[in-house]
Formats: C-alpha cells, sequence, structure tokens
C-alpha cells in the first residue's frame, strides 16, 4: 500500500485501517498549522485507492473501521467517494463505519441530499477542524471562512444523518483574545451542537507563520493556568445535549473528558482541582501534536 507523505488522523480513528485519497489539504492556509506544508494538494487516482483496498483486504485482517485521509478527502467528486464506499463495503463487510476529514469548502461542494447517499454507502462520521467560534480569531488564522459559514456547512452534516466530531484550539486566540476565543466557541457549539466535540491545545511547529508572529512579539501564547481559566469558562458556558466531550489529546495540559451537560460540573470540578494542584499537568516537554 502507498502512503505519500504523513499519516494526520484523529484520535479516534487510532485502530482504523488509513486509506490515502487525496495528499495534503486542499487550503493548506491556517497560520498554526503545519500539517501539509511540504504537499502540494492533490487527488489521488481512484485506481490507485482501490488496488490499496484491494491489497489490504487480501491480508484477512478485520477492521470495524477505515479513515479516508489526508487533509479534506470530503472534497473528492460525488462519483469517486460513491465508488470508494461501495468498494469498501464489497471488500470489508465487517466496516461499521467510514470516517473523514472534512471542511468547509469540501462540505460545501456536496448538497445535503448527496450526503445523505454517502451515509447510506456507510459514510459514518466527519471530522470538521473548526478552531474557533470567533469571527475575529478565523481571520487571523486564515482559516478562510466565518463562524456563519462553518455552522452552515456543519449543519448539512447533521441534516444528512452523519455524525459531525468538531475540533476546538484551547489558546488559539493567544493573550490578547482569550476571553472572546472562550465566549464565541461556546456560543458557537451550543448552536451546532455536534455529536463529538474535541479541544486540543495550541502546539506550534516552527514551519508556521504563527510561530513566526510569536518570535516577532505579534502573538503571546496562554501560560498552562491560563490555558485551564480559558477552558474553565468555555466548558461553563457551553450548553450541549449529549455531546461527547473529549480534551485527552497529547497536546493538552489536562486530561479532560465528559458528556456535556450531563457531567459538567464534574469536569468543571476536575479543572478546578488541577488549578489548585498544577503538578498534576503533562509537563511541557511530554506534550505532542
Ligand atoms: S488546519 Fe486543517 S484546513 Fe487548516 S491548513 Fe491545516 S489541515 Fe488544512
Amino acid at each position: 500500500m502507498e502512503y505519500i507523505g504523513k499519516v494526520f488522523r484523529p484520535p479516534s480513528e487510532a485502530r482504523s485501517l488509513i486509506i490515502q485519497c487525496t495528499i495534503g489539504c486542499s487550503h493548506n492556509k491556517c497560520a498554526f498549522c503545519g500539517m501539509y506544508k511540504e504537499d502540494e494538494f492533490r487527488i489521488r487516482p481512484l485506481d490507485d485507492v482501490l488496488r490499496d483496498l484491494e491489497e489490504m483486504s487480501r491480508y484477512g485482517q478485520v477492521y470495524r473501521r477505515i479513515f479516508l485521509a489526508d487533509g479534506d478527502a470530503l472534497i473528492l467528486p460525488m462519483e469517486h467517494l460513491k465508488t470508494l464506499l461501495t468498494k469498501i463495503a464489497e471488500l470489508f463487510p465487517k466496516v461499521e463505519r467510514v470516517g473523514i476529514y472534512a471542511s468547509p469548502k469540501s462540505i460545501a461542494t456536496k448538497t445535503v441530499e448527496q450526503l445523505k447517499e454517502l451515509k447510506e454507502l456507510g459514510l459514518g462520521i466527519a471530522y470538521l477542524g473548526v478552531e474557533s467560534g470567533s469571527d475575529l480569531i478565523l481571520e487571523m488564522m486564515k482559516k478562510g471562512v466565518s463562524a456563519e459559514e462553518l455552522l452552515h456547512q456543519g449543519q448539512k452534516l447533521k441534516d444528512a444523518g452523519i455524525d459531525l466530531s468538531v475540533t476546538l484550539i484551547s489558546g488559539l486566540g493567544g493573550k490578547e483574545h482569550t476571553l472572546e476565543h472562550a465566549t464565541e466557541s461556546a456560543k458557537f457549539i451550543s448552536t451546532l451542537q455536534p455529536n463529538y466535540l474535541g479541544l486540543l491545545t495550541l502546539m506550534l511547529e516552527p514551519q508556521t507563520e504563527l510561530y513566526q508572529d510569536i518570535q516577532q512579539g505579534r502573538f503571546e501564547l496562554l501560560t498552562p493556568s491560563e490555558v485551564l481559566e480559558e477552558t474553565r469558562l468555555f466548558v461553563s458556558l457551553v450548553e450541549g445535549k449529549d455531546i461527547v466531550f473529549r480534551s485527552n489529546h497529547a497536546s493538552n495540559y489536562l486530561s479532560l473528558g465528559g458528556v456535556l451537560d450531563q457531567e459538567k460540573q464534574r469536569i468543571l470540578k476536575d479543572i478546578d482541582e488541577a488549578m489548585e494542584d498544577m503538578q498534576y499537568l503533562r509537563h511541557e516537554s511530554h506534550r505532542r501534536l
């Protein structure tokens, strides 16, 4: 099986078979992201991907989940996606869920009816990097989209019955906009009501634009205690109905998780206890992207 560039996948796809359908990210401009900087975005030829699926099916390993990579694979043309999902169902009859990275740009290329067709063919979950619910921060980070457009495109996935997993990044507003980041992100999530919510913490690689901004004093990273304060404010404000919340990525200082709103008070208590005794936080040298 072929794989060009580095493999990135959501934490919940750790045991999935990862099939590369696109190379890189079709946007590739976010100021904080260094994931696909070395790769020019392109769609892999369909025959190559089908060949990979056939090769993997011959090993006889049972997969419950398959993840279609790289960034933004939902941008593949409809016929291309339908062929892939049909082939997956034929070659891997035990697969329960196919996952994919989506972006507002790629969701916009599909109608709700088309998304429903993909759902029928096995597309069970889409991962959408929202990063912040604040227009100001989305613009600063060159996300290329407003919060309203993100809401609209995310809602289309929900209307199609595809599970929606949204990611936000703690600290993305820096010291200057931490309040705005927490409050606007809480409003965004309360409106969209994704099925899953992942909260990462900002970490930067030297090749990113935001790293250069920090070096030149244009952006100030939050301290670990400021990250916790921001997270506390966000969690206290968000109104969720059965949203599975996870903040247990290697970039996070503190591992948190629970169902919003049922477990909100316990999550807030976990944050308060960590703020009283910071020794339980992940050490800076142990954080990873
Ligand atoms: S954060 Fe997502 S959309 Fe932005 S450049 Fe990175 S992979 Fe592309």
